[in-house]
């Protein structure tokens, strides 16, 4: 699904690499953490996959196209198949949860149709479905970020793309959202977690790709042994 290829990512004025000839390759249906420490590269590396950046160097294939020769219809159409989620859940603050979720699907041009029909669905799937009228402030952050992820997956995305999406949750809160994402990819959706929650990625076995200081340093399947 991703081909990542001898990528180097140097940002204007800066003069270290943030990724150095960093190779990776996903397939669809995988659960992958991205780790190491903060500064290695997980969040650049989750901007390249969106195509939010550019790689300075070296190639990045979504389903065989190189992103970087997309035109403004493909690009749309890229964003269009990755659901992303963060770590403070930029949440619309006078828009309720329906209306929140609702939106992703309005930016995309979809009818009211379908968007009275899938907002509810992708609520209850994340366990929402009694919130869809209150707004942000009224829920927890664990709630916060289940709306993050409603929004992510309402467009029925092929690729979550999630960055510290537990940083700002307590341990009961970012296990369960752990489960979700796993919930989520035993449908068949493919999740990438860039996180430090070490315990949790400890619990999940998964894929566990680390980083540091720019390139990939360990890539294990189904946990990491430390
Ligand atoms: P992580 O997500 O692992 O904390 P980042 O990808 O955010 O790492 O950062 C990798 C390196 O790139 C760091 O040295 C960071 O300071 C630098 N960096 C990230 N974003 C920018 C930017 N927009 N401009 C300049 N340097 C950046
Ligand atoms: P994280 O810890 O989640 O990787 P950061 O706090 O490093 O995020 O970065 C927050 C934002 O600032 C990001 O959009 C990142 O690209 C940008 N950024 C990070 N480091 C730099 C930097 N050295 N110069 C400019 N922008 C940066």
């Amino acid at each position: 699904m991703i081909e990542i290829k001898n990528v180097s990512k140097l940002y204007n004025g800066s003069n270290a690499l943030a990724l150095e000839e960093m190779s990776l390759h996903l397939d669809p249906g995988e659960f992958v953490f991205l780790v190491g420490p903060s500064g290695a590269g997980k969040s650049t590396l989750i901007k390249l996959m969106f195509r939010e950046q550019l790689p300075t160097n070296g190639k990045i294939f979504f389903n065989e196209r190189d992103v970087a020769a997309y035109n403004q219809k493909e690009l749309l159409e890229h964003r269009r198949k990755i659901g992303m989620v963060f770590q403070d859940y930029k949440l619309l603050k006078q828009k309720t949860v329906f209306e929140n979720v609702a939106f992703a699907l309005e930016v995309l041009g979809y009818s009211p149709k379908e968007i009275q029909k899938k907002v509810p669905e992708a609520l209850e799937k994340v366990g929402l479905t009694e919130k869809a009228n209150s707004f942000p402030r009224e829920l927890s952050g664990g709630q916060q970020q289940r709306v993050g992820i409603a929004r992510a997956i309402v467009k029925d995305p092929v690729l979550i793309l999630a960055d510290e999406p537990t940083g700002n949750l307590d341990r009961d809160n970012a296990l369960q959202l752990m489960q979700l994402f796993e919930k989520i990819n035993r449908e068949g959706t493919t999740v990438v977690i860039a996180t430090h929650a070490w315990d949790l990625v400890d619990r999940m076995q998964k894929r566990v790709v680390a980083l540091s200081s720019g390139k990939l340093t360990r890539d294990e399947q189904g946990g990491y042994d430390h």
